[in-house]
């Protein structure tokens, strides 16, 4: 029996699915404006686990994550660069499916676009119109949170106490501070860069919270199991999600367990673009480290808890990770039958405790080094893969795990090498790299920014 921890009660629960043979999970996915962050990442390792134990639980499960594909940033970004939203857009969400595969994420069932649910979105918004919850007020509409005397349930603030919209608020004719916006009005920005729908109020774009109720009722319906995301999300989205889904849909429960991952930070601080302290997976992919060691270094702290990013988090579980591969030395498991280890599932069980879960790993490694029964050594060791692959760990071979080391440092010489050719405008001998590097079985794809990415 899985249990988890959920925000909404603020306890541990025995997860009881609404229908067993079929279990249903949200995840907030990313704002597609710039590569991945470690903490972006971490969100995305942490629901990847929890999939792939649901899976192992229940016939079926289907995991929604959504792209924010509509939001001021890009909109900033494409402006910026003088580029399409489309393109901004594009490029970012292929820029997130290359790094989220190298730290062996599987990808989710469904991953929905805000741009391609517009319809979902407007539909929405009207059944909030028509039931008084929502109003139109120059040319905006705004969710009515004193509508909603549930408002905070998540989160615990009192809309008393809201005021985190008065100072945007300010000539908006907001009915109340806390009142937030479901549709707002085109600017000159979104004429220019086309991004703009039009509606029942004019043309505009929606809010970003009114975008997940949407993509949640769209792939999931009214009632799901799971709804997960950063901490940071708690609120206001996630709080306002409630709101909008539950007064548009009467009676229903929208998601019934909460799962919020705690903060990647720096210096205690969180990890964001706006506090300039971001180490992204595509820079330390590209400085040699292997998307495992990324991997183990997210799984290593408690999903709820903060998690201090520092040159250790990486050295220490690079040298677990040598440690354990060394054990496969001669193995092959591919056709091995060996179960998962049972305390292995168990941990996870108990509120995805991957910690717990890797120090079982730890706890095989030494019997497998102790003993002296070949047999026994075999069979520890396969079921030891299956429980590493279990949570994405030890997908590789002995051999390939200590070679790609030290093909690393000639991949990216070579890398380097061609960068320098293209800036010659050689590009003979850049195509000949790239030759060279495929013949090694390295693929390459050039990046705006002026990096490689392999
Ligand atoms: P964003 O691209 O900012 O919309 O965030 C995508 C996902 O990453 C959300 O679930 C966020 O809660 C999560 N996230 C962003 N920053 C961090 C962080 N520093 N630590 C943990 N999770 C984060
Ligand atoms: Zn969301």
């Amino acid at each position: 029996m899985v249990r988890l921890y959920n925000t909404l009660t603020k306890k541990k629960e025995l997860f009881t699915p609404i229908n067993k043979a079929h279990v249903k999970m949200y995840v907030c996915g990313p704002t597609v404006y710039d590569t991945a962050h470690i903490g972006n990442a971490r969100s995305v390792v942490v629901y990847d686990v929890l999939f792939q134990l649901l899976k192992s639980c229940y016939g079926k499960v289907t995991y929604v994550r959504n792209i924010t594909d509509i939001d001021d940033k890009i909109i900033n970004a494409a402006n910026e660069k003088n580029s399409s939203i489309e393109s901004i857009s594009t490029y970012y969400t292929q820029a997130f499916h290359e790094d989220m595969k190298s730290i062996n994420c599987a990808e989710p069932t469904h991953e929905p676009k805000a741009t391609e649910n517009i319809d979902r979105i407007i539909e929405l918004i009207q059944y909030l119109l028509q039931s008084g919850h929502a109003y139109k007020s120059n040319r905006h509409v705004y969710f009515s949170v004193e509508s909603y005397p549930e408002y905070g349930a998540l989160s615990g603030k009192k809309i008393d106490e809201l005021d985190h919209g008065s100072r945007v608020g300010i000539g908006e004719n907001k009915k109340h501070p806390g009142d937030f916006v479901l549709w707002k009005p085109a600017n000159d920005i979104d004429y220019k860069l086309s991004s703009y729908w039009n509606s029942p109020w004019g043309e505009g774009r929606p809010g970003w919270h009114i975008e997940c109720s949407a993509m949640s009722y769209a792939y999931l319906g009214q009632d799901f199991d799971i709804h997960g995301g950063g901490i940071d999300l708690q609120f206001p989205h996630h709080e306002n999600e409630i709101a909008q889904s539950k007064s548009a849909f009467v009676g229903s429960t929208f998601a019934k367990y909460w799962v919020h991952n705690g903060f990647l930070t720096v210096n205690k601080e969180k990890m964001s673009k706006s506090l300039f302290n971001i180490v992204k997976v595509r820079d330390l992919l590209t400085n040699g480290i292997k998307g495992e060691v990324i991997r183990y270094a997210l799984l290593k702290t408690h999903y709820r808890k903060p998690l201090d990013w520092t040159e250790n988090v990486i050295s220490e579980s690079q040298e677990t990770l040598n440690k354990f591969y060394r054990l496969l030395r001669g193995v092959s498991i591919e056709k091995s039958d060996a179960e998962v280890s049972k305390d292995f599932i168990e941990a996870l069980k108990n509120d995805l405790n991957i910690p717990e879960a890797l120090a079982v790993l730890h706890e095989m490694a030494t019997k497998i080094n102790k003993t002296n029964n070949e047999n026994e050594k075999l069979k520890l060791t396969e079921s030891f893969v299956k429980s590493a692959r279990f949570i994405g760990l030890l997908e590789l071979s002995y051999e390939e795990w200590f070679t790609t080391g030290v093909n690393h440092q000639e991949i990216k010489r070579l890398i380097d090498l061609r960068r320098a050719a293209k800036q010659n405008k050689d590009y003979d001998t850049a195509d000949k790299i790239r030759e060279q590097l495929k013949q090694m079985g390295v693929s390459i794809s050039d990046n705006e920014d002026g990096t490689t990415t392999w």
